[in-house]
């Protein structure tokens, strides 16, 4: 997030109901045929360029908007109310712009920095591997250096934004026997180039359309003023330093699906009618919308609580914690709530909830699982008030 935004309320609430619109106009219309087919929505890339959310949080010296988090996180909930899927195409790319905005070297900055803001340049981040997902320092793949550049060999899976992204923040080994391991770790810029191979497109049960690919790096060559930051050892707290922004996000979209499954189940439940009157009408499917409801507005009031204090350059690893946990959990609870409330329709592609159901969990996965956010939870609360 920039320091030298130049929004008030009156342009950033502009710019919400600018996305709104497109998300109703553009998004909702072919969501479910591109997620049914597993196509990439490549109009909608184009679109999110001229909408400048490819450069949404990056600063304004650098040629993006310089968003708030809190708009930001404002902007996901609504884009993944009706789709989360495309929101990962923007979200991971910002992921890997505010690494570099936060640790990159001012000539790193200057050279990724706007043609990421455009979208001319859209990555992701490379961090899991077959072996290794929250265990991040036991990663294989290693990056040794040869004179003015870095040779990389290795693997990495379930990476978003692979196939038709332009590169990656590349989490590597630069010195595999260091003790602890962390200090042997590093993050390379990594444009495609000869070496890096998409091996995979890997088929998801949600989450389609999104190109999620395995990769392979075979003698894969990166320029040595590639390193994140110019330092090598870094890479694990590069990766780690970023989480608060990337909970926000991830429970921004999961507040988003819960949002999204609630709207449509109080619509499905005023049309549907048994026993001569609408579902809605009946005891037991009141308590699920109520419960429903409940669920995003405190998922929504923890998500701005985290954004404003991470606006305010405040501690918020606690808060933006609890609002991942919260806004993912919301966004299962809600999307099986309204499963249950479509009834057998529930089951059907023509309707949009079974989507919902299967994009939700993604969000109890990613950006550090819910398990461990718990016990992350748990230790900060400790650490706060020690007695
Ligand atoms: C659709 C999709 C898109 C993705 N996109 C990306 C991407 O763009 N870039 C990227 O780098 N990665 C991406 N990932 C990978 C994702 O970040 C990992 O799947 C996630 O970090 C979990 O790692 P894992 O799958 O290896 O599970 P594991 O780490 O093997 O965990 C398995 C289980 O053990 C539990 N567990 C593990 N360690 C502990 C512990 N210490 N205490 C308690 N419980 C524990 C976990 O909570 C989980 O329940 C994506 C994944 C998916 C499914």
């Amino acid at each position: 997030m920039s320091d030298t935004t130049s929004w008030d309320e009156q342009d950033e609430q502009a710019i919400l109901d600018a996305v709104s619109a497109w998300v109703e106009k553009e998004v909702r219309p072919i969501a479910r045929r591109h997620d049914q087919a597993d196509t990439y929505p490549h109009e909608l890339v184009e679109q999110m360029k001229e909408l400048g959310l490819f450069g949404a949080t990056i600063g304004q010296e650098y040629g993006g908007l310089g968003l708030s988090a809190r708009t930001y996180a404002r902007i996901v909930i609504k884009v993944a109310s009706v789709w989360m899927a495309p929101s990962g195409i923007f979200n991971s790319h910002l992921i890997m712009a505010s690494a570099i905005e936060r640790c990159g070297t001012e000539a790193q900055k200057r050279h990724w920095l706007p043609k990421m803001a455009t979208g001319e340049f859209r990555g992701g981040i490379g961090l899991t591997e077959p072996n290794a997902g929250t265990d991040l320092q036991a990663i294989r793949t290693v990056a040794r250096r040869d004179g003015d550049s870095y040779i990389v060999n290795g693997a990495k899976t379930w990476i978003t934004n692979s196939m038709h992204g332009h590169g990656l923040l590349l989490l590597v080994k630069t010195d595999p026997q260091a003790e602890p391991r962390h200090r042997g770790m590093s993050m390379l810029l990594a444009e495609k180039g000869d070496g890096f191979v998409v091996a995979n497109k890997m088929s998801k049960l949600g989450y389609r359309a999104i190109d999620t690919c395995e990769l392979v790096f075979e003698d894969y060559r990166v320029p040595a003023d590639c390193l994140l930051g110019g330092e090598e050892g870094k890479g694990f707290l590069q990766a780690v330093g970023g989480l608060e922004l990337g909970r926000i996000n991830v429970a921004s979209r999961g507040c988003g699906i819960a949002a999204g499954a609630l709207e449509l189940a109080l619509r499905y439940a005023q049309e549907r009618e048994t026993f001569g009157k609408p579902i809605a009408q009946h005891q037991a499917i009141q308590l699920k919308l109520a419960d429903m409801a409940t669920r995003v507005e405190g998922a929504r009031l923890l998500i701005e609580q985290a954004a404003r204090k991470y606006d305010a350059h405040e501690r918020c690893d606690l808060e933006a914690s609890m609002a991942k946990l919260a806004g993912s959990e919301a966004g299962v609870f809600c999307a099986s709530e309204a499963m249950r409330i479509f009834g057998g329709y529930s089951y059907s592609t023509e309707y949009e909830i079974e989507r919902y159901y299967r994009d939700a969990m993604l969000m109890c996965i990613g950006e550090g699982t819910n398990e461990v956010l718990r016990t992350v939870i748990a230790k900060q609360l400790v650490e706060r008030n020690r007695i």
